[in-house]
């Protein structure tokens, strides 16, 4: 059974004066009505079949329709694919019109978060529930560092996650356009770097070296750690370059970085610079590994 909260109220129909307001007008009476809805809800359990699709069986979202023969709901999409009639009873009287009861009675309901187990108090509308908990700051993310014992986490950023829970991390700062030198101990996983006179919490970046044994090698590659409260728009401008000398030449890496936030799968870097082992003079067992980084 899903807990679900309803807006309890009685309305007398609005006259035809009243739909004359302006538009300022509607919206301080649309405030107030759910004011008032927020005091008069009332918390109901229901079977969360009522809920879903007959056809398909996802969540219904508006707009719905109903069967005509028997009242079986539909959602938009399943009309739209496979027409009006309805797929359970399949006859020509069992058309579907718009269902606006039902999409009123969906409006008026506000559903718990799924991670309130983690902590999330949230009630939300329930067409809003998927996008709220896409974003829910206590739903499970992933780390990126390989092999952390805290993934999947939830309740904090990445980048708060990356300093508090990885102490083995160190912090680098490093100046915009210039090439600098970074030694990569072994065993350090990742290295998390801040842009000098940018103290933007923007500026983080994160260069991991995930290390391998067939083949012998470390693959490297560099995120731009998104903040939490960052629009989906606001998209890293930077370019990075990492850099590696090499017994055989230098290997490097350019591109522009990409912003890293909340990881709802594991993570998988697009592109990164592999280093073979059998091209390093000294084993980065005994000195790590010097690595140049760049931001511009
Ligand atoms: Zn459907
Ligand atoms: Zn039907
Ligand atoms: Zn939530
Ligand atoms: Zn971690």
């Amino acid at each position: 059974m899903a807990v679900l909260q309803m807006a309890r109220e009685k309305r007398s129909c609005p006259r035809a004066s009243e739909t004359q307001q302006n538009n300022s007008e509607k919206k301080g009476k649309v405030d107030g009505e759910s004011a008032a809805r927020d005091k008069r809800a009332i918390t109901v359990t229901v079977d969360p079949e009522v809920l879903e699709c007959d056809v398909c069986f996802g969540p219904l979202t508006p707009p719905l329709y109903q069967c005509m023969r028997r009242g079986h709901i539909t959602c938009s999409t399943c009309v739209a694919e496979m027409g009006q009639e309805c797929q359970w009873c399949r006859a020509p009287e069992a058309t579907t019109t718009r269902c606006r009861a039902m999409e009123h009675f969906l409006a008026a309901l506000a559903v718990p978060c799924s991670f309130n187990h983690k902590g999330c108090a949230a009630m939300v509308p329930y067409g809003e529930r998927e996008a709220h908990e896409a974003a829910c700051a206590h739903s499970p993310c992933y780390c990126p560092i390989r092999g952390c014992s805290s993934s999947p986490y939830s309740g904090v950023s990445l980048v708060e996650h990356l300093e508090r829970k990885h102490p083995e991390i160190g912090r680098t700062r490093v100046d915009r356009t210039t090439l600098s030198p970074l030694r990569m101990c072994h065993g350090e996983p990742a290295r998390l770097v801040y842009l000098a006179g940018d103290d933007r919490d923007r500026a983080v970046f994160l260069l991991a070296v995930d290390r391998s044994e067939a083949p012998r090698g470390w693959s490297l590659w560099m995120v731009r750690l998104k903040a939490e409260e960052e629009e989906e728009e606001d998209k890293g401008e930077l370019r990075y370059k990492i850099m590696v000398a090499a017994n055989g030449g230098v290997l490097s890496l350019v591109g522009e970085t990409e912003s890293v936030g909340r990881l709802t799968a594991p993570y998988r870097a697009s592109s990164f610079l592999f280093v073979p082992g059998a091209m390093l003079d000294a084993p980065p067992e005994a000195e790590g590994l010097l690595v140049f980084v760049e931001l511009k």
